[in-house]
């Protein structure tokens, strides 16, 4: 595994390489992110992987601290899978460029996380339109975990024509059907059997959940999910996946969204 910590000495060596399959990451490599590796990997043998924490996402300079970072760690398991490449930037690195496409940010922006965390998507967008740009890869792996991110990501994309093709990952979770995430390492025990109660809860309770919705009774399925030891709930939403707009009946297909906090650690999810 060949490792970068400078754009262009990257550039240098994948300019020519024209099947580059990328997959980004923050890092505290789990297997949500060995999965995506998996599906890049039957695509092309040449895997690029970044990790990088990216400040311009995080609302407060505390998180931003407190995100979980492995790299020893991470750079064994990277190994172990034979990724070809390993870019690793500093903020210099990324932020020194000047790129030629600018940002865009679909309206669906200001909905879910986007209201809770100004800025949020806007610095997500911002830093994987520097990557694009730096790799120019063939094709982009996301998770499904992070739904609006790789909604964002892909409209992005798409209005600005850049020739890499957005290929979605599914959910990737725990034997309990908690989905797996770096931030689960802030949790002990009893977090974790918290975060398992509100996904069975969540999953039993979903066509519940959409007749409380529609009926603006949210209410009472926040102070349920309050009850299991979750300090604060940011949002809990239905959504139908393909039109982005609340369901008005219950054949439409649409996901649960939910951000919630335990204790300081903030988990979002959709099923
Ligand atoms: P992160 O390191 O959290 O920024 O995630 C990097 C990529 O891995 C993103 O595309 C995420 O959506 C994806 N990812 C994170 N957790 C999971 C999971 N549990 N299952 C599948 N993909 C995931």
């Amino acid at each position: 595994m060949k490792i970068f910590k400078n754009r262009h000495s990257l550039i240098k060596e994948i300019s020519k390489k024209k099947d580059i399959s990328f997959v980004p990451t923050m890092g505290s490599i789990h297997r949500g992110h060995l999965s995506l590796i998996d599906k890049a990997k039957k695509e092309s043998s040449n895997i690029l992987v970044s990790i990088y924490v990216n400040p311009k996402q995080f609302s407060s300079i505390a998180d931003f601290k407190k995100y979980p970072r492995n790299l020893i760690k991470d750079i064994k398991l990277l190994k172990k899978k034979k990724i070809r490449y390993l870019y690793l930037p500093n903020k210099k690195d990324i932020f020194s460029l000047k790129v030629k496409i600018p940002i865009y940010l679909d309206k669906f922006s200001q909905k879910l996380c986007g209201r809770f965390r100004p800025g949020h998507f806007k610095g997500v967008v911002d830093v994987v339109n520097r990557f694009l740009e730096i790799i120019k890869p063939k094709s982009i792996y996301l998770g499904i975990k992070d739904f609006q991110q790789l909604i964002l990501i892909k409209s992005h994309i798409k209005k600005n024509k850049i020739k890499t093709e957005v290929v979605s990952c599914p959910v990737i979770r725990e034997r309990t059907g908690i989905a797996l995430s770096s931030r689960n390492i802030r949790l002990n025990k009893n977090q974790l059997k918290i975060a398992e109660e509100i996904y069975k809860f969540l999953k039993l309770n979903k066509k519940k959940i959409f007749i409380k919705n529609l009926n603006n009774k949210k209410l009472d399925i926040f102070n349920k999910i309050k009850k299991f030891g979750v300090k604060k709930i940011d949002y809990l939403e239905c959504l139908n996946i393909s039109t982005l707009k609340k369901p008005q009946h219950i054949n439409e297909k649409f996901n649960l969204f939910i951000a919630y906090y335990i204790d300081k650690v903030r988990l979002i999810d959709n099923l």
